[in-house]
């Protein structure tokens, strides 16, 4: 057995040697000794604070993420050791693999969305500026910066890898330090994975600690710049939501709790269909996968009543196939709970089911192990001959437990499923369109994810159970009411958005992001030949200027095969309420401006990656005069590559200016001036 310790303010802390006492899954030995007897919970905060948030603070959106693709890429290389300790959690290797390389692979997901869709800058810009005085003088625009707090995690026992790295990925991300506590019951585990991320040394002092044990006065210690990100029963949830750093210091609280998930079988999708198949398939994983304790297992599965026989034999003919007993054997489908304490749970909440429901199947064969020294139980199917009992509504048997029900009609299924109360995952077997949306619509303000399975995806589908880190995972209600991951948005549950009012020159040097209305500096010559380094935010061009000619728009016509009536047909063209003659296309006034703005020899910009947010403002027509201001908008330095992306904002003016068209052009920019062997003509700078 052995004795777990805390990670806090730099060092490993070993508590007083008596601690909570927990068992092997499987053999009911003494796994683990679990205290956190001797923390000083105020000087953790601290320094979670101080040398954290400093260090984290001090580093961009693409500096973080390349820590967690570093920290994914150590947890991988050393999984092994983590999967032998995860038998003692009752886990097969399918289930650990969820856990442990399904966490890893949340810091690689945050680490490539933080640099593809964050900013090398420790500023995020949120949404467009607002012009708020008509001459442009006076302008908004809204940033989030990281809360100066720390991230506490409470966790549940069943994922202790997964749960914590899926709350560190977007904290770290964001620049906040986090302080993780696991459920006593599986700490062993998260603290050996801890001591991997402490060993690598990849984290600035202070980003993350860990609590093994009760958590004190911890809470005591928090306020408005911190986050409390909890996982584990409603009850619990409950609790943690009334305390007063929360109510009376407004610190951010985010809950997933319990859940009493559906899967829905449409009205056509009888025995013989795909969809009957994959559901009966996806009922029993769910069942069975990490034995059925998991916050997204189907714990209600509804079926049309004239399927309701099939249905519930297919399940319990696919359950009886499954091979119960000991985790660490490999044709082993299903392991035990967690614990004896969890079984006793489980077997508590089956009785209360069982007062309105009849048993299918409840007993099977454990391979390889003696059920009576650990934590094992048959999956145990139930029927409701009486879907709107509430038990089986309220009633979580957090084990290998579900109950099929039959429904009448598409307004009985939506209202049978929000009888749970607000769920995390729903999901909807049907090859039929409008069955697919009148359930999923009717059913989403309950859900905070929603499968609809047809053949097509058979294949390729994710699964029911299966957060993922760039979808919302979370949900109304009974579920928490909270929402973590879901890609970006996970992040911004981490900073402060602010609106910054003032000047547009004002916001540009605030941002570092060229802002309507800004000086424009036109004195550096062409743009395209300064090197990434060279160019400033706000360094332009205005062009010279050409003249949109008749025989240039057909021409284009002709070379694209883009006829158009807007732009050849004459009389259909002064008959239409938009044009009222002939216009050039959009797409030939971009590349005239392209013509007007590139310069053509080889020099720093590498490449023209695309163009974003474009828009044809006005008409252009034969004799109008073109000309274009570009202007560097944004600078992102791709780290080790040797260039960076600019984004120029492009305005086509014509000759009375008004904007044309107006967009970003996004272009590779080399660093320095003989990048690829291209050299650079300095003297023409
Ligand atoms: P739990 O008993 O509520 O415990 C969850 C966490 O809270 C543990 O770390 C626990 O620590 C801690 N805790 C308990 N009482 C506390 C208190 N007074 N102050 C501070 N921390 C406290 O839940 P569980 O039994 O571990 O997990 C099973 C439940 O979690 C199920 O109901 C399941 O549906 C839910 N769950 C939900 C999700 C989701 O994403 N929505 C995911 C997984 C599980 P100790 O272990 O040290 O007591």
């Amino acid at each position: 057995m052995r004795t777990l310790e805390s990670y806090v303010q730099g060092v490993w802390h070993a508590p007083a040697p008596t601690g909570t006492v927990t068992h092997h899954a499987v053999t009911g030995e003494p796994v683990s000794s679990v205290s956190s007897n001797g923390i000083d919970f105020a000087g953790t905060v601290a320094y979670a604070k101080e040398v954290g948030g400093g260090a984290l603070g001090s580093l961009t959106f693409h500096e973080r993420a390349a820590l967690l693709k570093a920290l994914g890429q150590y947890l991988l290389a050393e999984k092994e050791g983590l999967y032998n300790l995860s038998t003692a959690t009752g886990a097969t290797r399918t289930d650990s693999w969820i856990d442990i390389e399904g966490g890893a692979g949340v810091l690689l997901g945050y680490a490539s969305k933080g640099r593809r869709e964050l900013p090398n800058s420790t500023v995020l810009l949120d949404g467009d500026p607002e012009i708020l005085a008509r001459d442009g003088s006076f302008i908004a625009t809204h940033i989030a910066t990281p809360l100066n707090g720390v991230a506490v995690q409470i966790n549940a026992f069943n994922f202790p890898c997964w749960g914590a790295l899926e709350k560190f990925a977007p904290a770290l991300l964001a620049g906040v330090p986090t302080i993780i506590k696991p459920a006593t019951q599986t700490a062993f585990l998260t603290e050996a994975m801890v001591r991997l991320i402490v060993e690598s040394e990849i984290l600035p002092d202070g980003a993350l600690q860990l609590i093994c044990g009760d958590i004190g006065d911890l809470l005591g210690h928090l306020g408005g710049q911190d986050l409390i990100g909890f996982t584990g029963s409603a009850s619990t949830a409950a609790l943690l939501r009334a305390h007063p750093s929360v109510v009376e210091r407004s610190t951010r609280f985010n809950a997933e709790a319990d859940s009493l998930n559906t899967a829905i079988l449409g009205h056509e999708s009888g025995p013989g269909s795909p969809e009957f198949e994959l559901f009966v398939a996806e009922v029993v994983t769910e069942m069975t996968v990490k034995a059925g304790q998991k916050c997204t297992a189907i714990r209600r599965a509804l079926v049309p009543h004239r399927h309701l026989e099939a249905a519930t034999a297919a399940v319990a003919a696919s359950l009886d196939a499954v091979r119960v007993g000991d985790p660490a054997d490999p044709d082993t489908r299903m392991g035990a709970l967690v614990s004896k304490a969890q079984r006793t749970e489980v077997l508590n909440a089956i009785s209360t089911l069982t007062r309105s429901t009849t048993v299918i199947t409840d007993s099977c064969e454990f391979h390889g192990v003696d059920p009576d020294k650990g934590a094992f139980l048959a999956p145990t199917l139930l029927r409701s001959d009486n879907p709107t009992d509430p038990s089986v509504h309220t009633t979580e048997a957090f084990g290998p437990v579900s109950t099929i029900m039959g429904y009448t009609d598409q307004a009985d299924a939506i209202h049978l499923t929000s009888l749970g109360g607000g769920s995390l995952v729903a999901s909807v077997y049907t090859a039929d369109p409008n069955e697919a949306r009148a359930l999923t619509t009717g059913i989403s303000a309950h859900h905070g994810r929603v499968l609809v399975v047809d053949a097509s995806i058979s294949d390729t589908s994710t699964g029911h159970g299966s957060p993922l880190p760039n979808l919302v995972h979370g949900g109304p209600g009974r579920a928490g009411g909270g929402e973590e991951m879901g890609g970006l948005r996970g992040i911004r549950h981490h900073l402060q958005t602010t609106a910054v009012q003032g000047s547009p020159d004002m916001l540009t040097a605030i941002t570092g992001e060229w802002m309507p209305g800004s000086a424009r500096h036109l004195d550096r010559g062409h743009p395209f030949k300064l090197t990434f380094d060279d160019l400033n935010i706000g360094t332009a061009i205005r062009t010279d200027s050409r003249t949109v000619t008749l025989n240039d728009i057909e021409d284009f016509a002709e070379s694209t095969g883009d006829h158009f009536y807007a732009h050849m047909d004459e009389a259909a063209a002064a008959a239409s309420p938009i044009f009222g003659e002939r216009v050039a296309h959009g797409y030939l006034v971009l590349s005239l401006a392209a013509g007007l703005f590139v310069w053509p020899d080889p020099g720093p910009v590498l490449a023209n990656y695309g163009i974003d947010r474009c828009r044809f403002a006005k008409p252009t027509y034969p004799g109008d005069t073109l000309t274009v201001f570009l202007t560097c908008k944004r600078k992102t330095l791709r780290s080790g590559a040797g260039y960076g992306e600019v984004a120029w904002d492009a305005q086509v003016l014509n000759q009375n200016d008004d904007v044309v068209a107006a967009y970003d052009v996004l272009t590779l920019v080399a660093n320095h001036p003989g990048v690829n062997g291209v050299p650079l003509n300095q003297a023409e700078n």
